[in-house]
């Protein structure tokens, strides 16, 4: 409903804007892990901004008026795709927005989970850092395409941060290479590690589902308790976004711990433990590993 009255308030709210249309056109990502990609990629050349917060979850985000200014006057809007950002279309036709749209998912091949019975797309992607790589590719030829001056620069900077993704991803394999198969549970609040556990061997259960917004009943839960004993997980992970809840319930109901907070959709405010890609997937892995360890 608050989404519906923004958009009808929109050619008031954008038109003044449009006259004051800035030189440095920024570049929207619609969620922090993305704009940490661009910011990296586009360097000092373009200004980049997060409709999504750190800490904030894509899923379910309301668009205020100063996200239909921003994409008014971008120069590209990064999304993720794979059904994430189901506010997103909306958004773009609402504001105007005239720029290069990436979908930086476009190329992953993506998984499918069953959610309320039904199979879906998974749209974390980029929490195995083989995916990152293409996110990488489709946001450089984005910002090549929407400032063609400066696309050797973009390959550069792109070329080294594959580099370095690579590197993170080795990094990952070597610091999980202790922990026996069988050892290989983890337990999240929300459902959104299913490419890490894919791309590590590493098998997940999930309080919630895939997205944010939905209830387990009781016998769901029920059933994970006995899931969590039967499979001696010992810790429970609750990403920094949702609500802890009914992780709690899970944990202190089947005997688990409260693990440390973990970063799927969202990385932390600037300072702190995951506030950039690579930096999360080495603060999640270090806390993985140290649960899993003790399974
Ligand atoms: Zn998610």
């Amino acid at each position: 409903m608050k989404r519906r009255t923004i958009l009808t308030l929109l050619p008031a709210l954008v038109a003044p804007r449009f006259a004051l249309a800035q030189p440095s056109r920024p570049v929207v990502a619609t969620f922090s892990i993305l704009a940490d990609m661009v910011r990296v990629v586009g360097g000092d050349d373009v200004p980049v901004t997060s409709l999504v917060p750190p800490d904030g979850d894509p899923h379910v985000w309301e668009p205020r008026p100063a996200d239909l200014h921003a994409l008014a006057v971008a120069s590209v809007l990064v999304e993720n795709g794979l059904g994430l950002e189901g506010w997103m279309s909306r958004l773009a036709q609402a504001s105007g927005f005239q720029g290069v749209r990436v979908v930086a998912a476009e190329s992953v091949a993506a998984l499918t989970m069953t959610e309320s019975a039904r199979r879906i797309t998974d749209p974390h992607a980029w929490q195995d850092p083989r995916n990152a790589l293409l996110y990488v590719r489709a946001i450089e030829a984005g910002l090549a395409k929407a400032l063609p001056g400066r696309a050797a620069a973009f390959a550069q900077r792109a070329e080294a941060y594959r580099q370095e993704i690579a590197e993170t991803d080795r990094w990952i394999e070597k610091t999980l290479a202790p922990i026996p198969a069988e050892k290989r549970r983890i337990l999240t609040s929300h459902d959104a590690f299913g490419y890490y556990g894919a791309r590590y061997s590493i098998a997940l259960r999930a309080v919630q589902g895939i997205s944010t917004d939905g209830e387990p009943s009781a016998r769901d839960i029920a059933t994970l308790i006995r899931q969590i004993r039967r499979e001696h997980i010992c810790a429970v992970f609750v990403e920094t976004m949702t609500s802890p809840r009914l992780a709690q319930m899970v944990a202190k109901e089947s005997g688990a711990v409260l693990g440390p907070a973990v970063y799927s959709d969202a990385l932390s405010a600037p300072g702190g433990p995951a506030d950039t890609y690579l930096r999360m997937l080495r603060h999640n892995t270090a806390q993985f590993a140290a649960a899993m360890a003790a399974n």
